[in-house]
C-alpha cells in the first residue's frame, strides 16, 4: 500500500507533466490530489481518538490550549469545508471556550485585558480567523445557556437590551464574550455595549480587567441582577480599576475581600461616591470607595435615616 505522502507525490508529478494548456485535464489531475491530502491531514489524528471532523477539532485544540491557533490547522485536521460551523458547536453547544480572534479583538479594543503572560500568548496579534482554546475544561452548563441565548437571539429590542437580558438570565454565573457577541447578534460593537452596561447604566457586569481578577479570561460575570443607584451609575472603567487596586479589592468599611466569598454571603464589592454623584460629587478615585453591597446598604440607609 502506498502511503498518503507517496501517493501524493505521484499524483502532482503526473499533474506537473500535464500540457499548460490542457486546462479542463488539470483541474481533473487537482481533483485526487486535493482528497489524498485532505484524507492525509485527517489522518493525523487516528479513529482511536477522534472519528467525527468535530471530535479532530476538538482533539487538535485540546492539544494546545492557550495557544493561537490558525484556522488554516483547523481546516487541515477537520478536512471538511464546513469547519467553522464545527467549531461554533464545540463553543456554543458542547461548551469549549474558544476565542475567536475576531471575538478577542473587539474585546481588546474595549480595554478588557486578556492577560498575556506565562499562561496566556498576546491576542492582540490574533488574527480574525484565528482560534484559542482558553481553558481544557468543559463548561457543562454550556448547553442549557445555549437555549437561552437562541430565545434571546431571536427577541426583538437592540444588542445592548439582549446582552443585558442574557447576562440577567445568567446572573451570579460567568458567561463568555463569545456568548455576548452570539446573543448580540454579533454586532460588532458588543464590547462596547457590555462596557456601557457597566459604566453607563450600573449594572455590576465583572470581568478580569474590571473588578474579579479570579475570572477566567474572555469571560465575564453580572455579580447579582441589581442595577446600581443613580447617583453611582456612572464610573470609567479606568476610575473604576485605579479604586479598586487602591483599595486592594477590599471593603474600605468591613475589610470584606474576594478570598472571603462563600455560598451563603455572597458579597461583591462595589464603588460608593463619598460625596454623592447627585449633588455634585465628582466620578474621581479621591470620591470613590470600594464598598462590600452589605456595608454600601448601610451608609446609604443611613443617609436616609
Ligand atoms: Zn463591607
Ligand atoms: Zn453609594
Amino acid at each position: 500500500m502506498i502511503s498518503g505522502a507517496k501517493q501524493l507525490i505521484t499524483l502532482l508529478k503526473e499533474f506537473d507533466t500535464a500540457p499548460p494548456s490542457q486546462l479542463r485535464s488539470r483541474v481533473k489531475l487537482l481533483i485526487p490530489v486535493w482528497d489524498e491530502l485532505r484524507a492525509l491531514g485527517t489522518s493525523l489524528i487516528p479513529g482511536e481518538v477522534a472519528v467525527s471532523a468535530r471530535e479532530r477539532i476538538l482533539h487538535y485544540l485540546r492539544q494546545y490550549p492557550r495557544e493561537i491557533i490558525s484556522h488554516k490547522e483547523i481546516m487541515v485536521v477537520a478536512g471538511i469545508s464546513e469547519w467553522a460551523r464545527r467549531v461554533r458547536e464545540l463553543r456554543v453547544q458542547f461548551g469549549w471556550s474558544i476565542m475567536s480572534g475576531t471575538t478577542a479583538r473587539e474585546m481588546l479594543a474595549e480595554e478588557e485585558s486578556l492577560a498575556s503572560g506565562a499562561t496566556m500568548p498576546d491576542c492582540s496579534g490574533m488574527k480574525p480567523e484565528d482560534y484559542i482554546l482558553l481553558d481544557e475544561h468543559q463548561d457543562r452548563d454550556a448547553a442549557y445557556r445555549w437555549n437561552i441565548a437562541n430565545e434571546i437571539r431571536r427577541s426583538r429590542g437592540g444588542s445592548k437590551a439582549r446582552i443585558l437580558e442574557y447576562l440577567r438570565r445568567n446572573a451570579g454565573k460567568p458567561v463568555t464574550g463569545e456568548e455576548l457577541r452570539y446573543v448580540a447578534q454579533n454586532a460588532a460593537e458588543w464590547a462596547r455595549r457590555v462596557r456601557e452596561l457597566r459604566t453607563e447604566d450600573g449594572w455590576p457586569v465583572r470581568s478580569r480587567q474590571n473588578g474579579r481578577p479570579d475570572l477566567p479570561n474572555g469571560s465575564y460575570l453580572l455579580e447579582e441582577d441589581r442595577q446600581a443607584p443613580v447617583h453611582d451609575r456612572r464610573i470609567e472603567d479606568r476610575v473604576r480599576r485605579e479604586v479598586l487596586v487602591r483599595d486592594r479589592y477590599r471593603c474600605c468599611d468591613c475589610g470584606w475581600s474576594r478570598e472571603t466569598w462563600n455560598v451563603d454571603d455572597p458579597r461583591y464589592l462595589e464603588l460608593h461616591h463619598v460625596e454623592h454623584h447627585a449633588a455634585g460629587g465628582a466620578n474621581s478615585a479621591e470620591n470613590l470607595l470600594s464598598l462590600c453591597n452589605v456595608c454600601h446598604d448601610v451608609r446609604h440607609r443611613n443617609v436616609r435615616a
